[in-house]
């Protein structure tokens, strides 16, 4: 084995070559510190292996790399359609790889086996290919101004990107970023997590093998105020996309003003399910399960906050106390029927736990679970029985802060207007549920909503070719869709005089 990376067999028995190092230059390389630091098994608390901490100075490597590419002829004058071509072979490689990536994702990460296979893989892929699509459509207009001149317009590359990502969704997050990135012709430096920097460093490997040109996709693992910060301040990064928390959003946002970077941000959410008193309530009560349960919870657009009309408040609970205790089965990750993992790390566990006391603290009743989760393996890992609060008041925290776990609070409403006032009465913005069967109120409180997402009828839907975002603290600009190409190009106007003399 080289050392740059281990072999490693995972508790599903699947054996595999991980590389720990900074992929650099299609190259993985030590950190020049030497600093390394582990990623953990959320299930049983162990040491899954340590990877290469990226420091300044590795930043600088990097960025240099990246650089270089973006003017190196390779990459630069690559036609588009061949950009789009390379994008669709590191698509059919990871497809290759699923089941080695899904295996790594939910070893790492806690995700139940069959979600990351089937979901996170599918929806890796999937972004992937759709960008591929975009690589030669991303184009320009000609302007007619006068019989004597015109414009046209060219649709550019940023130049070189920073992209820093969460834990929730490894891949996919680095799927959403990486796609309209490439399609529209930059080039990368892409830190994960330091919570889940594995799955990652193994898609490395398919970047290389796609063909891509060296110093294009860069990725180095490393803590957030470190190789993170290192980047969102680097002369040489000319944009920032980041996903995470919203407390971070905003220092980055601070940090890129010193070199007035382009950022977009995906931030927190504290997003309402509304139940009218017309709902299917099975309907609403399934959908509010996965609205707020999937992921175990870890989910920026995860509908946390149920508002259900008084009428209907006793019935929709009873429905959705009991979908949870029938389909919530949390255990081992690697099980078949497992619907919910560990949470992510001690940290986010012990956060989940304190907001459990919090809503105790404050006078919520709490009408399931509440507690961790004892009964997989030998005890260990960070296992919480899914958690639900009802007669929650407006005020109390766990109405309105990110919880992030699988935990939700329920209230009541007595209008549409009291729907949509308490509704909007947050500093987040990014999703909104909402359940009737009358055609013109789901329309008009989609409308009325301050969101970047309604969903009607439903919770959660999220589509590589639908624009995805917030509003107010949950974020600026878009994901995924024809608009998530607008946060990775910048037009440049050509004006040209057809014969105007002065
Ligand atoms: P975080 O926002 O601190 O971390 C997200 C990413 O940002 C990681 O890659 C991290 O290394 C990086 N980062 C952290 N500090 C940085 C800095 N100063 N400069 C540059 N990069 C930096 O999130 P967290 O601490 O892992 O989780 C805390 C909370 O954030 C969670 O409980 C949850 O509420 C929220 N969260 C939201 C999302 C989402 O999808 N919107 C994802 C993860 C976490």
């Amino acid at each position: 084995m080289s050392d740059v990376s281990v072999q490693l067999t995972a508790p599903n028995g699947r054996s595999y070559t991980q590389p720990i190092g900074l992929f650099i230059n299609n190259e993985f390389v030590k950190s020049k510190s030497g600093e390394k630091f582990a990623s953990i098994n959320p299930s049983n608390e162990t040491e899954i292996t340590s990877v290469y901490a990226a420091g300044a100075e590795d930043v600088d490597v990097a960025v240099a790399a990246a650089r270089k590419a973006l003017r190196d002829p390779s990459w630069k004058l690559l036609p588009a359609t061949d950009r789009g071509m390379l994008m669709m072979k590191l698509a059919d490689l990871i497809d290759q790889h699923k089941e080695t990536l899904a295996t790594i994702e939910t070893w790492d990460n806690g995700k139940p086996y069959s979600v990351s296979l089937n979901d996170d893989l599918g929806e890796v892929s999937g972004t992937l290919r759709y960008y591929a699509g975009w690589a030669d459509k991303v184009m320009g207009q000609t302007i007619g101004t006068t019989p004597a001149k015109f414009a046209y317009t060219l649709r550019q590359p940023i130049g070189v990107v920073g992209q820093i990502i969460p834990w929730n969704f490894p891949l996919a997050m680095a799927a959403w970023k990486l796609g309209p990135a490439l399609a529209c012709g930059n080039t990368i430096v892409l830190k994960p997590a330091e919570q889940t920097p594995l799955s990652i460093l193994y898609l490395a490997n398919l970047i290389k093998e796609a063909g891509f040109p060296p110093g294009v996709i860069n990725i180095l693992n490393g803590h957030g105020r470190v190789a993170g910060s290192a980047l969102v301040t680097h002369p040489g990064i000319d944009k920032v996309a980041f996903t995470g928390s919203t407390l971070t959003g905003k220092e980055i946002m601070k940090m890129a003003a010193g070199t007035m970077k382009n950022v977009t941000l995906e931030t927190g959410g504290k997003s309402p399910l509304l139940v009218f008193q017309d709902a299917d309530l099975e309907q609403a009560a399934k959908w509010a399960h996965i609205g707020i349960m999937y992921n175990q919870g870890q989910v920026c657009t995860a509908t946390s906050r149920i508002l259900v009309h008084d009428s209907v408040y006793d019935k929709f609970v009873n429905i959705f106390k009991e979908v949870v205790a029938t389909t919530s089965k949390v255990g081992d990750p690697f099980a078949d029927d497992t619907f919910q993992g560990p949470q992510v790390t001690k940290t986010q566990y012990d956060r989940v736990l304190s907001y459990i006391e919090s809503g105790k603290s404050e006078g919520a009743k709490l009408v399931s679970g509440g507690e961790p989760y004892k009964n997989v393996g030998d005890g260990r890992g960070f296992f919480i029985a899914p958690t639900i609060f009802t007669n929650v008041k407006d005020n109390m925290r766990i109405y309105r802060e990110e919880v992030f776990g699988p935990f939700v609070a329920i209230a009541s409403f007595t209008s549409e207007d009291d729907a949509v006032t308490r509704a909007n009465d947050t500093t987040y913005g990014l999703g909104a549920a909402v359940f009737t069967r009358d055609i013109e109120r789901a329309h008009r409180v989609a409308s009325e909503i301050e969101a970047g997402m309604v969903w009607i009828n439903s919770s959660n839907d999220s589509d590589f070719r639908i624009p995805f975002g917030g509003v107010k603290q949950s974020g600026i600009g878009r994901e995924l869709g024809e608009a998530g190409l607008d946060a990775y190009s910048q037009i440049k106007a050509v004006h040209v005089n057809m014969g105007t003399k002065l």
